[in-house]
């Protein structure tokens, strides 16, 4: 496995290109700000909107996405995942020019088939393992955010070199780039999305559901949980320090009941066959044909997930529990 750090790549692959940032948004914004500080020529390809307004406020060139396609060189898909393929089969791809590069922050559409871009162009895969807003800021700080890369097509030999630079204009390799591909980027981001984050959210929520019904107060019971931001905190020791150190800081009466509770919960033999199987709909494709067929009838599934999530009484406890400390909301 590879890792490359700022003395490991140049910005020369990129110098005298135009680089177009397709999609003025979370990554877009952070992107461009931070090529354009590297010394970059970067350009922007919005729709014409308030993303668009921003764009110009910051100072960017901004085009129609058609035009922004004829100019650039490299061109970054930072628009959603879910539009990328109309996006890209209704403007990009009649104007793909032999030699361009095209750019993308997650390896889904390219590793499941859903956009094919001819063999004369690079495809190269930058994917910062951070929200565009923390790009930036980490950037501001000159610390630099972590990244995968990969190369899914090699037109002129220079792909590599040029996901490298990239990754050194954003900042990227001042933290470290790990070199992956498609395949490991998407499949394990999926999977952390559909196994470890859902095992945490229904651990969460059906605490709160018990903890309320045995009596206690909601606002208390979710300031417990998360809303001290100590759980964050944990999460960033777990970085830094490790899983297993981070718990010297705790007492020796919580990671006592910790280490064992995780030795002894009753449901443990259920959760592989729970990962097999989420672990194989995302390798097979499965789950990528049932999330485009869900965006084709209108998010109706995810629709009703989300109105139901945010009626879920924690959420007016949250409020109450904002009312309990002095809580920075913005
Ligand atoms: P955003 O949702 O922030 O992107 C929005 C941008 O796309 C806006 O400029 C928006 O314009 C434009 N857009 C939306 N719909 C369309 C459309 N139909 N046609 C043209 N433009 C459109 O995206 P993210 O930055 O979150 O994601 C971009 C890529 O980065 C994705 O591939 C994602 O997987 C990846 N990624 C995202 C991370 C994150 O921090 N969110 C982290 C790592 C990777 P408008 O203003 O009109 O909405």
């Amino acid at each position: 496995m590879k890792t490359y750090f700022d003395s490991d790549a140049s910005l020369d692959p990129l110098r005298n290109q135009t680089l177009a940032i397709i999609g003025y948004g979370n990554q877009g914004r952070a992107q461009a700000l931070n090529l354009r500080d590297s010394g970059l020529s970067v350009i922007v390809g919005n729709l014409q909107d308030e993303s668009a307004k921003q764009a110009e406020k910051d100072g960017f060139p901004v085009h129609s996405i058609p035009e922004a396609v004829e100019r650039g060189d490299v061109l970054a898909l930072l628009i959603p995942d879910e539009v990328q393929r109309k996006v890209y089969d209704d403007v990009i791809a009649k104007r793909l020019r032999p030699g361009q590069t095209l750019d993308f922050a997650t390896g889904y559409n390219i590793h499941f088939g859903i956009i094919a871009p001819p063999k004369n162009i690079d495809v190269i895969m930058v994917a910062p393992r951070m929200m565009g807003a923390m790009v930036r800021s980490s950037f501001e700080r000159g610390e630099g955010s972590p990244a995968f890369i990969a190369v899914a097509q090699d037109a002129t030999g220079k792909a590599l070199e040029k996901a490298l630079a990239w990754s050194l204009g954003i900042g990227a390799t001042r933290a470290g780039v790990v070199e992956t591909t498609f395949a490991e980027e998407v499949e394990l981001d999926l999977f952390q999305e559909q196994a470890f984050w859902p095992i945490i959210l229904r651990n969460i929520v059906d605490t709160f559901e018990f903890l309320v019904e045995k009596g206690y107060p909601p606002e208390i019971v979710a300031l417990e949980m998360y809303g001290t931001g100590e759980a964050a905190e944990i999460f960033g020791e777990m970085a830094r320090a490790g899983l297993f150190k981070q718990m010297k800081l705790h007492s020796p009466t919580s990671r006592y009941g910790t280490l064992s509770g995780a030795q002894n919960l009753p449901f443990r033999d259920q959760l592989r066959p729970f990962m097999s199987q989420v672990l194989d709909q995302v390798r097979d494709g499965r789950f990528a044909q049932k999330w485009q067929k869900e965006q084709q009838a209108g998010y109706p599934v995810f629709k009703r997930l989300v109105a139901e999530a945010e009626a879920h009484p924690i959420n007016e406890a949250e409020v109450r529990m904002r009312k309990l400390l002095k809580f920075k909301t913005e």
